[in-house]
């Protein structure tokens, strides 16, 4: 995959670019219209290093290195010849996928691209090009406590659901804490899912800052949820993959661990690494429950949908079986997943899931 540089810029706005700098030690200062940093970028010791938001770049006024964008900042930071990981980098740093459209390359590209950001992330492999992420202290967590969340349970949300995934609350900054593990349940990362409406333009779920440290990860190198489901998928050979967290969480509530086979990919879309994840657990059958991105049969966003599916299918479609949970009878709303409704609606698409060929 790859990202058009200009569109990515766009959407970080000067509170990104703080958290970068912050992330880089940079002790950034924030003012009305520009940041005032550390001269990271030749370490040096000066608040000389000047990033203004009406132009998006920053400065270095020590006449060491004049200016340069956000992207030309991370290859320096990172040693990064390639601008495409720099602009990689920063589409996972902010988890900005599915904010943005992504270009398909050809798989070589994207395997490069990946080898890079493997590199920036700490991220190590084992022998089977199994990837490592790293792991984040969880000692936090038990700080922050694990009421019922009323909004949750109306939407089919166990409380004991919300337990098992150590699902904790963050009164401070308004919003739900959930704890990503991988599949050998290691914390990989820690998001949020505001509650508070105006937080809701900067993406209802983001990554969790505690004070300096921001609990991001790499979201298409994970499977929320994966810890779990993994036996099941394993005796049944078949897997679900449905967008959010809190559709994985719906799913157990409606079937019980025991039937478990459901994997959130915490975005729009089906990343390469995701697919091997499942792929390595030997499936033969990869069933698409994601979000119903469209109003009425034959609207616009009806065809993209159908388009993205086929996209899906064309890549992975020969290695297994694929299904997909397509709401024929109109019985969910816009935008909803196929666990919104209720376990009855859920199972009635289960079991009249399309299968393409
Ligand atoms: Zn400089």
């Amino acid at each position: 995959m790859s990202y058009n540089k200009e569109e990515v810029k766009e959407l970080l706005d000067i509170e990104d670019i703080y958290t970068l700098l912050e992330y880089y030690n940079a002790e950034p200062q924030i003012y009305y219209n520009h940041i005032e940093a550390l001269t990271i970028c030749h370490d040096g010791d000066s608040h000389k290093l000047y990033y203004y938001e009406n132009t998006k770049l920053f400065k270095c006024y020590t006449g060491s290195c004049g200016s340069f964008d956000v992207f030309e900042l991370i290859q320096k930071q990172e040693h990064l010849d390639d601008l495409n990981a720099a602009v990689y980098f920063v589409v996972q740093f902010f988890n900005l996928e599915g904010r943005i459209d992504q270009v398909d390359v050809s798989s070589g590209e994207d395997w490069k691209i990946f080898e890079r950001y493997k590199k920036i992330a700490g991220i190590h492999t084992t022998i089977n090009d199994k990837l490592i992420l790293p792991e984040k202290n969880k000692a936090i967590l038990k700080y922050y406590p694990q009421p019922l969340i009323k909004n949750w349970q109306k939407e089919g949300i166990e409380k004991e659901v919300c337990d098992l995934m150590n699902i904790r609350y963050d009164a401070i900054n308004g919003g739900i804490l959930i704890p990503h593990t991988d599949e050998d349940s290691r914390l990989v990362g820690i998001r949020i899912r505001t509650l508070v409406k105006e937080f809701e333009n900067d993406g209802k779920y983001r990554p969790w800052k505690n004070g300096k440290e921001l609990f991001n990860h790499p979201l298409g190198f994970n499977l929320y949820g994966l810890d779990k489901a993994k036996e099941n998928i394993k005796r049944q050979k078949v897997a679900i993959i449905v967008e959010s967290e809190k559709s994985v969480l719906q799913f157990i509530s409606y079937l019980g661990l025991s039937n478990d086979i459901c994997v959130a990919v915490c975005g729009s879309s089906l990343s390469k690494y995701q697919f091997q994840l499942l792929y390595n657990l030997g499936i033969n059958e990869l069933i698409i429950g994601f979000d119903k991105d469209f109003q009425e049969k034959g609207s616009n966003e009806y065809y993209q949908v159908q388009d993205k599916w086929e996209k899906i299918y064309r890549k992975y479609g020969n290695l297994v079986n694929m299904s997909f949970l397509w709401d024929k009878d109109n019985l969910l709303g816009y935008k909803s997943s196929p666990l919104d409704h209720g376990k009855d609606i859920f199972m009635h698409l289960f079991r009249n899931r399309v299968y393409l060929n």
